[in-house]
């Protein structure tokens, strides 16, 4: 049991001790994170994690029979069983550690480029972020196969029977994400996945900002791809995982070419290494992988019911009163969402609003977040946002309605 659900309250003044850059200040006020969708803020025992791998045993692994080599490989194979019980993945070896979610799209995406023939479909929803868009844009330049975009609705939900609809026996891989970065909506994988499969099409699921707030199950999900980074869910950046079903693990090309990924190399033929080196060419993160598994320690023992269910109050609080303002307009009202709220004022430039609350020490973003499509649906160029994590407080969400107002009276 978590300790949240075992004391039954979610201590959030004891969790925000364990972040050290909340005590911060910026522009003289304490700073309010809610930029937690680009990435999350890093509790002391990630942090310590990192200082204990370089200053106890940095050293390169898998080829070393030295002790630091052999402690450092333990560590980080350690990591990805981790990662593996997490995620509940059958085998250690169907996570693959990467630089992150655009790096195992890339590297699916790349290998389905040996897949893909004229003629073939691959489908795309309407609310990816840019990075499960391109790498597929790319791979159909290369193979004539066509991507066919599944559309969203004005409340920011994927429209499923227009799923149901693009789907063929032509369709050979379906890719979208569990969560929307730009809008927070929940997408319906598990009714995506059935379905897709029933037409023998693979699916592959961007889970980069579901990962914080939901703990996927991805053999429940019986998903064929799922990919994370670290970054969102409190650990370092420049590392991630792809789980992959073992079937589709093995008839994937190489992603890389370079060390670590072989079994044997002559001038006149390279065999490749068994799963998971197959797609971890070259020195890997090493530090990071042990502080993303150090990252999952911690958030398992906070828990993730217990995360979801304080974050959805501070969702529902900031939408009530965000919606007080005059002019607002909220993007994604989905019935699912994470803590996540895109708005916009009528007549402002969210850049603008964003700067203004910035002086006063909130940090949001402001743009099209990476989904240009997704803000070319509702014909604005950008939107502000606000998201929200579970060390993050209702006050918080009151100075920043405060500092929303006051740079509306500033712009109007
Ligand atoms: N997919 C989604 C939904 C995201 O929100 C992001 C990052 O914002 C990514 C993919 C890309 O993640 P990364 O830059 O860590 O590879």
């Amino acid at each position: 049991m978590s300790i949240a659900a075992e004391k039954n309250v979610f201590d959030v003044e004891k969790i925000r001790k364990d972040f050290p850059i909340l005590q911060r200040k910026v522009n003289n006020y304490p700073l309010v994170y809610f930029d937690n969708a680009a990435t999350s803020q890093t509790p002391q025992q990630v942090i310590d994690a990192i200082v204990d791998y370089y200053s106890n045993y940095n050293a390169n692994i898998h080829r070393g029979v030295h002790t630091l080599s052999q402690e450092a490989t333990d560590k980080y194979e350690a990591a990805r069983k981790k990662i593996q019980k997490h995620f509940n993945a059958e085998k250690s070896h169907q996570i693959i550690f990467t630089s992150g979610a655009t790096h195992g799209i890339n590297l699916v995406a790349s290998g389905f480029g040996a897949i893909l023939k004229e003629g073939d479909e691959i489908l795309v929803s309407a609310l990816e972020h840019h990075s499960n868009i391109v790498p597929w844009q790319m791979i159909c330049e290369k193979t004539g196969a066509k991507l066919k975009v599944i559309p969203m609705n004005e409340d920011g939900e994927l429209v499923y029977t227009a799923f149901e609809e693009l789907l063929s026996e032509r369709t050979k891989i379906v890719f979208l994400n569990h969560v929307s970065n730009a809008l927070g909506t929940v997408n319906p994988i598990k009714k995506v996945i059935d379905k897709a499969h029933s037409a023998g099409a693979a699916v592959l699921i961007d889970g980069a900002q579901a990962a914080p707030h939901i703990k996927a199950d991805v053999q429940a999900l019986d998903v064929d791809f799922y990919v994370v980074s670290a970054h969102k869910m409190c650990g370092p950046t420049g590392v991630g995982v792809l789980y992959g079903k073992e079937e589709w693990l093995k008839k994937l090309p190489p992603y890389q070419g370079g060390g670590e990924m072989i079994a044997t190399v002559t001038f006149e033929k390279t065999t490749y290494a068994d799963l998971p080196h197959k797609f971890e060419a070259g020195t890997p993160n090493i530090c990071g992988g042990i502080a993303f598994g150090a990252a999952l320690d911690y958030l398992n023992a906070i828990g993730f019911d217990a995360i979801a269910a304080y974050e959805q109050d501070l969702l529902e609080y900031a939408t009530k009163k965000l919606l007080e303002i005059e002019g607002m307009r909220i993007y994604g009202v989905a019935k699912e969402k994470t803590s996540v709220v895109s708005f916009n004022i009528e007549g402002l430039h969210p850049y603008d609003i964003g700067t203004i609350v910035d002086k006063l020490g909130i940090a949001v973003r402001t743009g099209h977040h990476c989904a240009q499509p997704i803000m070319d649906f509702y014909k604005i160029p950008g939107t502000v946002r606000a998201s929200f994590s579970f060390y993050n407080t209702r006050a918080e969400i009151d100075k920043f309605i405060e500092a929303v107002e006051k740079a509306k009276a500033m712009l109007s």
